[in-house]
């Protein structure tokens, strides 16, 4: 699949969490989001996973073992609450979609099998003990 069809297929089946319509408030397309796992220091998605598990960025050599996480709680807020293994291979930018596989199946996410095969809820990411830890970690990082 290529990432001109999984933007197109999110514009038509998109159901974000909370039913919210981010885009069209800020006007903006799903074919403007560069996909990739964001980089906590640098803020732009150039991370890539190491093949120890991990993340590592290319410009500003941060290592974050659980960036994918923040990654996809943004395509939950964004783009829709639940996702396929194409799709995160597309929005993680991920090697093969056996990778993407692992980690979605890491998180221990509830399955839902649909016409448009099996989709990961990614709700469960959204807990307030997900954001509290997020804080918890940026308060740390503050102080390196
Ligand atoms: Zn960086």
């Amino acid at each position: 699949m290529n990432s001109e069809m999984i933007a197109q297929t999110l514009r038509v089946n998109r159901e974000p969490y909370g039913g919210g319509n981010i885009f069209e408030e800020l006007d903006i397309l799903i074919e403007e989001i560069l996909p990739g796992v964001v980089c906590p220091r640098c803020q732009v998605p150039s991370m890539k996973e190491q093949d120890n598990g991990g993340w590592f960025c290319e410009q500003c050599h941060t290592f974050d073992g659980s960036a994918h996480i923040d990654s996809l709680v943004e395509y939950c807020l964004l783009i829709d609450q639940y996702i396929s293994i194409d799709q995160t291979q597309w929005f993680l930018q991920l090697d093969t979609p056996s990778n993407a596989y692992q980690i979605l199946e890491s998180l221990y996410l509830e399955i839902t099998e649909t016409e448009k095969g099996r989709m990961y809820d990614l709700k469960p990411l959204m807990k307030d003990e997900y954001f509290a830890m997020k804080d918890f970690k940026k308060e740390v990082g503050k102080l390196f």
